[in-house]
């Protein structure tokens, strides 16, 4: 059933500002390990994820947003000259209904938690245009040109102005027609000067802009990062006519291990490790022993797709340490090629890949050379 009372929403994030008190692309700067633009993007997906998007990016940065954005069902717009040009064009390219609520952010505001986008929105709708808002908390004086103090300015009625604000798209329209080629700093100013009111939406006060460098280490702080442990273990008896292979690397002329696929016991404990940190079950329920594709298939093919599967959920693989119990053959020779390669194959650096190994002293099925056992701990991360 249709809810009646939810109306249609657009957004438009706006990015196509020089960011020149920023010195650089600061869009493109990692906030807690992700651009400042994705996440601002990201932000408003996730408040309205039914909602058509427009992202309004510099011209000549269009073609690479669309490479990027493109595939994700974001509509990228050339911008103007100015950000109300670029607010215009595109809404524009929207082209919404009058009774649609347009949403407009800036794309250099990373946080804004889903409950201030949905109560601008739900403002809009009522009253016409709104606007979320910050406190002032420190005092606040007018200055006179030569830098001394002319007054200390009441802040009880004052407010800073975040993003995203939101307008009935008829209500813009009437207030552009009306404003024609005048400036305005945003939207909610426009409206204001044409008399229309403008509600003022108490918003977080975390949403900050990103205008400096120094602001991103307080940005950053609002993200928390997620990480979750997972362990595989893996045995394999040797087996007659078999090559031995471990973390993808062949040790020629070792006796090999029996198994179904090449045997990587160690590659099978780290496709084991990688599911279990991000509950997507174990290794023999995606790679079933009983399927003829999987004979003798390298178990590289197992953790790619550990990864794969780690990767819909929204998990990166961050660390992997992994211990082979092993009388024979001695790993110790073998071991920087199978940290480079098991390094390869995760997408990880070195450093952040551990490969050790010990015997049994003799006990036990190890002990007595009739297998290996190989035990893996991986490290996930969610932003
Ligand atoms: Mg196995």
């Amino acid at each position: 059933m249709t809810n009646v009372t939810e109306p249609d929403v657009a957004v438009i994030v706006v990015a196509a500002g020089s960011s020149t008190r920023f010195g650089g692309d600061k869009l493109g700067v990692l906030v807690a390990g992700r651009p400042v633009l994705e996440r601002a993007v990201g932000a408003m997906r996730a408040a309205l994820p039914a909602a058509p998007l427009a992202l309004v990016v510099r011209s000549e940065q269009v073609e690479a947003a669309q490479a990027h954005w493109q595939a994700r069902g974001v509509l990228v717009v050339a911008g103007g000259a100015r950000r109300q040009d670029s607010v215009r064009n595109g809404f524009v390219a929207l082209d919404p209904d009058d009774d649609t609520v347009v949403v407009v952010h800036d794309g250099a505001r990373p946080f804004v938690p889903p409950g201030d986008v949905a109560r601008v929105v739900e403002a809009a709708a009522a009253g016409g245009a709104a606007l979320l808002v910050a406190p002032v908390v420190d005092t606040v004086k007018r200055l006179r040109a030569d830098g001394t103090v002319e007054a200390t300015v009441p802040r009880d009625r004052l407010a800073r102005a975040l993003t995203p604000q939101a307008f009935r798209a008829g209500a813009l329209r009437a207030a552009w027609a009306a404003a024609g080629d005048a400036h305005w700093t945003d939207e909610a100013a426009l409206v204001e000067r044409q008399g229309g009111p403008v509600v003022a939406v108490p918003g977080d006060t975390r949403n900050a802009k990103v205008t400096h460098p120094d602001d991103l280490d307080a940005v950053a702080g609002v993200f928390g990062r997620r990480t979750r442990v997972g362990q595989g273990v893996d045995i394999h008896p040797f087996g007659p006519g078999r090559a031995l292979w471990l973390c993808g690397v062949e040790l020629a002329g070792e006796p090999g291990l029996a198994g179904h696929s090449d045997a990587d016991v160690a590659l099978h404990a780290v496709a084991d490790a990688i599911l279990g940190a991000c509950g997507a079950g174990d290794i023999g329920e995606h790679f079933p022993p009983t399927e003829e594709r999987w004979r003798d298939a390298p178990s590289e093919l197992f953790v790619r797709r550990a990864l794969t599967l780690a990767g819909e959920r929204g998990w990166r693989v961050s660390s992997c340490d992994l211990t082979l119990l092993a009388e024979a053959p001695k790993i110790a020779p073998h071991r920087p090629a199978m940290r480079a390669r098991l390094a390869g194959i995760l997408g990880l650096g070195e450093d952040e890949v551990n490969v050790k190994a010990t015997t049994c002293e003799g006990m036990g099925f190890v002990g007595r050379r009739e297998g290996i056992v190989a035990l893996a701990v991986v490290t996930v991360e969610r932003e």
